[in-house]
């Protein structure tokens, strides 16, 4: 793997996927998602200037980010126990995946005791996969107006996940509503919600198109995921 070459080949693509959305490719962040990379791999990615990592376990963040560049910033992108809350609101500057008011209420409540405030996304299961975590649509709508309440919580936009296919084309429609369901929370809330995680290695090109504002790349970055480690047997 060379991440200077996979670098390089991905700002390529997602400039190119700008200029056909007509959009400013400073406009779109390139989250590099380490889960499952050693602390090698990320030094390796930090000196080519990348500087904000996504992990999506708060374990393996846990053991990982000690023995990474402490001038790193992290955000969790999967999901997230309420018992791993303590430890995610000291260790990551942004939460992507707060998919209940139970979750929230807990970021709520350990923000206050470490006296600092959490920024987040709120995740959406648009396509209301039954293998995913995120809010149902409505859902999302209903109980928008008491996540906004959370004073410690600082709501910067929605992320997603377009289900699996080999056929990216298939992920626009999933993507475009995540992004009109963004615009009804932002006119619900009458503030702006900047913030539209949406785009994996499969479907980023997609998801810049229908305005994405922070792809979450790993195997297009990084290879593929070396496989986690198992149990000794015995
Ligand atoms: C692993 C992961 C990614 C990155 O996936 P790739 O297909 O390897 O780019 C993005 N988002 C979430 C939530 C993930 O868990």
């Amino acid at each position: 793997m060379d991440l200077a070459t996979n670098l390089e080949a991905l700002r390529t693509r997602v400039a190119a996927a700008c200029d056909r959305a007509g959009r400013n490719p400073a406009t779109v962040t390139l989250l590099p998602v380490s889960k499952g990379q050693p602390p090698e791999v990320v030094r390796a990615a930090a000196d080519l200037g990348l500087t904000v990592f996504g992990e999506n376990k708060v374990q393996e963040a846990k053991a990982k980010i000690p023995l990474c560049p402490g001038r790193l910033r992290w955000e969790m992108i999967g999901h997230l126990q309420t018992n791993k809350v303590r430890d995610a609101v000291h260790f990551f500057a942004r939460i992507q995946s707060v998919d209940s008011l139970h979750l929230a209420e807990e970021i709520q409540r350990q923000a206050e005791k470490a006296a600092q405030t959490v920024p987040v996304l709120l995740e959406v299961n648009v396509a209301g996969e039954a293998n995913k975590f995120g809010y149902a649509p409505a859902q999302l709508l209903a109980e928008l107006a008491d996540l906004n309440a959370f004073p410690r919580l600082e709501i910067h936009g929605l992320m997603g996940m377009a289900p699996w296919t080999p056929d990216p084309e298939k992920a626009r429609p999933v993507f475009r509503r995540l992004r009109e369901l963004r615009d009804a929370c932002a006119s619900q809330l009458g503030a702006p919600l900047p913030e539209l995680s949406m785009g994996m290695t499969g479907d980023f090109e997609v998801a810049i198109e229908e305005g994405a504002t922070v792809i979450r790349i790993g195997t297009a970055l990084f290879g593929e995921r070396p496989p986690a480690p198992r149990l000794r047997a015995g």
